[in-house]
């Protein structure tokens, strides 16, 4: 049999998992698709996911979209790194930063100077070494509550700020409805009650509306939210649980009224069982906390949740429950799961919305034919995975890193049994301070550096050829940099006054 080209493709929910997708795909085929989305109102969405990492931007471009105009439409402010509060020990404060730190001299990374200049100072007894975030441009701007476009620090080697965004998930979603051609996705309101397979392959051939309507396609994307409709509910892809690597289950989430400053920043603060998160936008924050309920009560997150906002509680809390983990199989037969429905990690490195955009790029790159070859499904599960899981080993290294001993829940995570892959990594960093990215692994050495560092993970020794410059070549080459950043900071408009001239919605 001949294959033929696939037309007709059925997306199921109209989150930001479903939106993405139908704008990304619509986009890319036009009108050789015929897209269709359903979404329940009743059903509604997750209506959490504001913050985001520097990938987003992608969506931006391949959309044709101007970031100022996303930021307008979804509320949004400027994100330049996370900061986490009391993760390594209680009263501790580090950022994970975007972007570069310092400059590699010569064929090694910089944090092998940066930490030769820490051992010697400290050996010598001499004033302290400056700390890492000190050479991270993105790390200042977040201290100062600066912002600014700067591709580079003038015409230095030295790269400029990365940033992000915080977004109200609800009108981000919106508004990439707003950018889907109408001609090529259609939008259903509808809630799909039964699915019906083909009775030779088990493939799915459609979905019954409640209205009596039948839905056809040739291919399914299954963007339902945690309870996998399609993937799971019908066709039974399997879910992997790592709640024995990643502890929490639930999260209670509520907003509160605006704070100013606007932090440039997204902080996430450790708390007894789990930790809270803090995200400002143009109208109001975003706050919740993650939590294990097999050490606290829903009661007592709840307050917890409430006795740490800053302005005042927009309405109750919203409970969510959430299991850790992914599908055995994203893609199964003509299904493919994107989104909640493909798996969850918590929200600790702002990871949801990227999962979506890179499972929709990679969809891209293998769209099938009617023929659906495994070997190209087989390439779409494995890569998938394994963006899966080197994202939770970064989420583990979080909790895994930790000196507190002072509640259960942290005396239980200080106990977690690394995955092998992060137990290597963590070994090769002890070891050497030296860090390796993975094929496609999503976060940078630099992230990593940033969390091992700012949660007491020691390396023994730094790289030999950090000692091949004299004591004073290494201090003119980290106080050159340091000077470039502290201009470059101060010649930056603060965060709220970049959005108020730039972006500010109406
Ligand atoms: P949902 O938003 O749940 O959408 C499901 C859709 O399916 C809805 O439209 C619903 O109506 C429809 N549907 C379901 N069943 C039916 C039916 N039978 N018939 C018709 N329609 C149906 N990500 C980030 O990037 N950054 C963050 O800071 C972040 N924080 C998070 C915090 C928490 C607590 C949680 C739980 C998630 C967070 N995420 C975050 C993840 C992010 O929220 C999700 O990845 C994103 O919202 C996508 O959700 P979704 O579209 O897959 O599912």
């Amino acid at each position: 049999m001949n294959a033929s080209p696939i037309r007709r493709v059925v997306i199921l929910g109209g989150g930001t998992a479903g939106w993405i997708s139908a704008a990304l795909l619509g986009r890319a085929f036009g009108s050789r698709l015929a897209i269709r989305l359903i979404e329940s109102d009743a059903i509604g969405t997750v209506g959490v996911g504001e913050a985001t990492i520097p990938q987003i931007q992608h969506i931006n471009r391949f959309l044709g979209l101007d970031e100022r105009e996303v930021l307008k439409a979804s509320q949004g402010t400027y994100k330049l790194g996370i900061q986490f509060n009391d993760w390594g020990r209680v009263g501790d404060s580090y950022l994970h930063a975007f972007g570069d730190i310092g400059l590699p001299l010569g064929l090694i990374p910089f944090q092998h100077y940066w930490l030769r200049d820490r051992q010697e100072r400290s050996a010598a007894a001499s004033q302290g070494a400056a700390e890492l975030w000190a050479y991270s441009i993105n790390a200042r701007a977040c201290h100062a509550g600066r912002m600014a476009r700067m591709e580079r620090i003038g015409d230095t080697p030295l790269t400029g700020l990365r940033h992000a965004y915080h977004l109200d998930a609800g009108l981000y979603a919106r508004f990439l409805r707003a950018q889907c051609d109408p001609t090529v996705v259609q939008r259903i309101e509808g809630k799909v009650v039964d699915v019906a397979l083909r009775e030779d392959d088990g493939f799915i051939q459609s979905l019954l509306l409640e209205s009596g309507e039948r839905i056809e396609g040739d291919l399914f994307i299954d963007c339902s939210g945690f309870r996998g409709l399609l993937i799971e509910e019908t066709l039974h892809a399997g879910y992997d649980d790592w709640k024995h690597w990643l502890p929490c289950d639930r999260a209670m989430a509520v907003a509160s009224t605006r704070v100013a400053p606007m932090r440039p920043y997204t902080q996430a603060s450790a708390r007894a069982a789990g930790w809270q998160w803090r995200i400002p936008l143009q109208h109001r924050s975003g706050n919740g906390h993650v939590y294990s309920s097999d050490f606290i009560s829903d009661d007592e997150a709840t307050a917890t949740l409430l006795s740490h906002l800053e302005g005042e509680a927009m309405g109750e809390p919203r409970p969510l429950r959430f299991q850790t983990g992914c599908r055995r199989r994203f893609w199964h037969r003509n299904c493919i799961a994107i989104g909640l429905a493909a798996g969850f990690m918590e929200p600790l490195e702002s990871t949801g919305i990227h999962l979506i955009q890179s499972a929709v790029s990679r969809l891209i790159s293998l769209f099938p034919d009617s023929a659906f070859d495994a070997a190209m499904i087989d390439a779409y599960n494995r890569q998938t995975r394994f963006e899966y899981e080197r994202i939770r080993d970064f989420l583990i290294l979080h909790y895994r890193a930790t000196e507190r001993r002072d509640t259960p829940f942290w005396r239980h995570c200080a106990q977690i049994e690394p995955p092998e892959s992060l137990r290597r990594k963590l070994d090769v960093f002890r070891a050497s301070a030296q860090l390796f990215r993975d094929g496609e692994e999503l976060f940078t050495d630099v992230g990593w550096l940033q969390v091992l560092i700012g949660q007491h993970v020691q390396p023994q020794r730094h790289h030999p050829l950090a000692n091949a410059v004299t004591p004073a070549q290494l201090d003119e080459f980290l106080t050159h940099i340091r000077t470039l950043l502290d201009r470059a900071i101060d010649s930056m408009p603060s965060h709220d006054a970049f959005i108020e001239r730039h972006c500010k919605a109406p």
